[in-house]
């Protein structure tokens, strides 16, 4: 199973920011859309950063509630990991736990095209390991 069957499955949205919103603006956003990232955008499609309320926590911990009122950009990770489509969703989590974060950003030809988080990576996972046991049941069954 790979990247492009998750997308299949989810869709391709992804709520985006610019690295002049405010962080106030972030938060808004993740708790509209109920996600944990926002990928950062400079132009059309284009990729400068990620914040995840992780990013959030550590700056609040770090800098208190001034924060709030700053860009993303001075919170944000700007080396952001990324897969492509026909990834396999075991390279996805290798990614995952080598990088230790849980969502990955999809490119189609340097262009954002989707985002994998570590539940999509689960929920995939599950389904395949549901499809074997289902395989197995049925070889047993009829052998
Ligand atoms: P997360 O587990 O995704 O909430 O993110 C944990 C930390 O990793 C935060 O500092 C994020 O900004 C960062 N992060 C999240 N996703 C990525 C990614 N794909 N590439 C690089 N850093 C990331």
């Amino acid at each position: 199973m790979t990247v492009a069957d998750i997308l299949a499955g989810k869709g391709r949205a992804v709520v985006t920011t610019t690295p002049a919103a405010t962080v106030t603006q972030a938060v808004s956003a993740l708790a509209e859309h109920g996600i944990g990232a926002l990928v950062v955008t400079d132009g059309p499609q284009r990729i400068t950063g990620i914040v995840s309320e992780r990013d959030i926590v550590r700056a609040l911990a770090d800098g208190g509630a001034a924060i709030m009122a700053g860009p993303i950009s001075a919170i944000m990770t700007r080396a952001v990991v990324t897969c492509c489509e026909s990834d396999t969703i075991n390279a996805v989590m290798s990614k995952m736990s080598g990088g230790r974060f849980r969502h990955v950003p999809v490119l189609n030809n340097g262009q954002l095209a989707g985002i994998v988080s570590i539940s999509d990576v689960v929920k995939a996972r599950i389904g395949e390991v549901e499809r074997d046991a289902e395989d197995l049941r049925t070889y047993i069954a009829t052998s």
